[in-house]
Order: structure tokens, then sequence, then C-alpha cells
């Protein structure tokens, strides 16, 4: 359920909605808008909504009280009425935006990342990728350098401005990862990862959330809930492909889904086509398809060598391959009004 303020209500208002809330026995979550308050309350009994809208109902400076029947509350539409736009270090993500996320897969070194954060700044990305924890299918691969990667990503942010999107592969790095990282991203494979989503969700860092390549779009959106539970608004949501019948591709970019979860959701949609096609040259159409359908950003693998790196060697996107993609890029984001 969801209690929507009238435009004009003052801080005692909105305590006395909390307040009633908490009486009853359950948690009330504030969102501010620029324009108005909403309150939502997780844990509601169905037993208790008739009583509880009541109340609402009966307080003048109330607006309207929306039952949302959707299992994930926080993070659905009605909950809003409106996209929202996630910040993060002053970089949005979201309405009127299209905002390009770079870097490659793994940081390797101090010199690889630096050179990777100096080649996607110049082309025009706004953030840098580079996963310093990495899932890996097989133990015997490449995982990651750990903290000492996380300094590398502080230092390219250091000298670029970019801010950081990191992974936190389990719950008890997130810690170490909220120290360095601007935005901290949640893996495909741990989607499910309920300790890590509780736990990234207290930081109150920005969140990028993958889909699971097997997730259905709801399964997604109540995992979104677990981390906006947790009073954590700022999420951004990343379609990175699905396993489907054929494996011509790594994945199957869901592009369908993009135009689907903006209704369903006030949270913004990145799509990330590296891990979805797997190859490179098949990178920059889907990238185009993603603006195209709607998506606020890409989330995209960028390396100074491809060939030499330690992993996904065959999805990462040279420098002038990227420089070129940004190009086209900001020309189609000028014909759909979209600032880049
Ligand atoms: C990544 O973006 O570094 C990554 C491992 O992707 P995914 O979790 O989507 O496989
Ligand atoms: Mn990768």
């Amino acid at each position: 359920m969801i209690v929507i303020l009238k435009r004009r209500a003052d801080e005692e208002q909105v305590q006395t909605v909390v307040s009633a809330i908490e009486e009853a026995g359950f948690r009330a979550h504030l969102s501010r808008g620029e324009e108005r308050t909403i309150v939502g309350v997780v844990g509601t009994s169905p037993d208790m909504r008739p009583h509880l809208m009541a109340v609402f109902q009966g307080m003048a400076f109330v607006d309207r009280v929306v039952p949302v029947l959707k299992p994930y509350k926080l993070v659905s539409m009605e909950a809003r009425d409106e996209p929202s736009v996630v910040e993060v270090q002053g970089v949005p993500i979201g309405p009127g935006f299209f905002t390009v996320i770079a870097g490659p897969c793994a940081v390797e070194s101090e010199e690889q990342v630096m050179t990777a954060a100096r080649v996607v700044k110049a082309a025009g990305a706004r953030m840098l990728r580079g996963g310093a924890y990495k899932p890996r299918t097989s133990p015997y691969e490449f995982r990651g350098l750990g903290e000492e990667g996380l300094k590398m990503l502080a230092a390219a942010r250091a000298e670029t401005g970019l801010p950081v999107v990191t992974e936190a592969r389990a719950a008890h790095h997130v810690e170490t990862v909220a120290e360095y990282a601007d935005v901290i991203q949640i893996g495909a494979r741990n989607m499910q990862n309920f300790d890590l989503l509780t736990e990234t969700g207290r930081t109150g860092k920005p969140v990028l959330l993958k889909r699971g390549f097997a997730a259905t779009v709801e399964e997604w959106l109540k995992a979104a809930e677990y981390i906006a539970s947790e009073g954590n608004m700022n999420i951004i949501l990343c379609e990175r492909g699905v396993r489907t019948f054929d494996t011509e591709l790594r994945f199957t970019p869901d592009l369908g889904i993009i135009p689907l979860v903006k209704e369903l959701s006030h949270l913004p949609v990145v799509v990330d086509p590296s891990h979805a096609c797997g190859r490179r040259h098949l990178v920059p159409p889907v990238c185009r398809a993603a603006l195209g359908v709607g998506a606020d950003g890409l989330l995209v693998e960028v390396h100074p060598e491809p060939e030499h790196a330690l992993c996904d060697a065959a999805q990462q996107l040279r420098p002038m391959q990227f420089a070129r993609l940004m190009d086209e890029l900001r020309a189609l984001a000028g014909v759909m009004k979209l600032s880049m």
C-alpha cells in the first residue's frame, strides 16, 4: 500500500502517517520527491488493509491511498507514478538521459585500467566499470585482484573524475567494495543472493542490479525490492541477456522487456550488450538497438588490448570501436532528445 501526500504536506503530517503505520505494526518507507512525499507501507497483511486505508483516507493532507497488488511494491511504477532518476556523483541515469558506463571486464593492472578509463572518458562515457571480484564459471580462471583492484579503480577515478561501478561478489565483500565504489554491481549469478542484496541495500550506495540469465522479470523486480526494502532506492536495473535454446550468441539480449519493465517499475534500466552477445562485432548494433528501445543507458566492456584480456577477450570493444560507437549513439540520442 502506498500513501501519497498532498503537495503542501509538511514534516509533521508526514510523521503522522509514519506513526500510524508503525502503530499498526508495519514499516514505513519514505520517498521524498521534488513535488510530494510518498510513504510506502511495508509488510501489510490483507486483513489489515481496509482498516489502514480508512485511517489514511481520513487524513486531510493525504491525497490518495493506492493498494499495490504487485509482489514488488517500492520499486513498482504504482509507487511513484513517474520514472525516477538515480544520481551517481552528479551523473544522472533516468529519463532525459542516455548514460554510458564503460571499461574493462576485469581490473588487471594499474596501467590497463588507467588507459581504459582515459579512453572511455575521451569517447564520452560517464562512468567507469571494471571487476575486482570476478564471478567465474571455473575456479581456475582469473578471479580478479580484489582490494588491490579497487584501489586501481579509485586511482583511475581520481584522474578522470569518472564514478566507478564494480561488483561485490559476496556479502562479506560489500563493506570493502562500498569504501571504493560509487555504484555496487550485483552480478547476474547473484541476482537472488538475498543476503548480498540486503547488505548492499544497507550501504545506501547506488546499486546496479543485473538480471539473472534465467530470471523472469518478476523475479528481477522482487530482487530489486530486497534492496529497496532496506531504504535504498538508488537502484539501476541492468538487462544482460538470458539463456535460451539458441547458443549462437553467448546469451540472448532480451530488449523487448525494456519498455515492459519501464511500465512496471520506476527504476532506470540499462542494457549490457557485451555479456549478452559475447562477440565484439555484434555489440555496437545491439547498443544502438538498446537506445532505440528506450533503455536509460549501457554497460559496455572496453579494453585497451582485448586480445590480451584476462577474461571475456572476445567481447571487449577496442578503443577505436568504442569511440565510433559513441559518435553514432550521440547522433541517435540527439534525434531522441536525450543527453549523453
Ligand atoms: C560483469 O559485468 O562483469 C559480469 C560478470 O556480468 P554478468 O554478471 O552479467 O555475467
Ligand atoms: Mn565480462
